[in-house]
């Protein structure tokens, strides 16, 4: 129940209206450690209809309750913003995909490295996505 009003708090804080299907789709989103694609809810909420998901995550994503990622995959992932994050460029981190199990982490106490443009480019959006084995997949060869 308390569980509950946090989800609550979480989409009204973003300006969304918490409805049971919102919030069970947050509840889901929430509970995941790596970057999720729409496919991998859609496969986990099959009962929900797929154009409500696409809906709703793009709410969330407008709302800035949800980041999305392009990690190179050929599908945009998205993962569940910090609660202070405004996806703002100061409030953007690192991506780390694993080229083994193919999972997508936000790296959120790594902030993107500052660049210096030349005169005339602004920027006004960054994707920064490491690869490599994540913690899971090179356990086994870590000395
Ligand atoms: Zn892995
Ligand atoms: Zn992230």
């Amino acid at each position: 129940m308390q569980e509950e009003t946090k989800y609550i708090q979480q989409l009204e804080k973003r300006g969304i209206r918490p409805t049971a299907l919102r919030l069970l789709i947050l509840k889901t989103i929430a509970g995941y450690r790596q970057a999720f694609s729409l496919s991998d809810l859609e496969e986990q909420l099959d009962t929900v209809d797929k154009s409500t998901l696409f809906r709703t995550l793009n709410l969330f994503h407008r709302q800035h309750l949800i980041h999305s990622i392009d990690d190179g995959s050929g599908s945009i992932k998205y993962s569940v913003c910090s609660p202070d994050c405004n996806c703002s460029l100061q409030d953007l981190h690192v991506h780390f995909a694993c080229y083994r199990c193919q999972r997508t982490f936000c790296m959120e106490n790594i902030a993107i490295p500052q660049v210096k443009l030349p005169p005339g480019f602004s920027l006004s959006s960054v994707n920064f996505v490491l690869k490599g084995l994540c913690d899971a997949c090179s356990g086994n060869t870590v000395r």
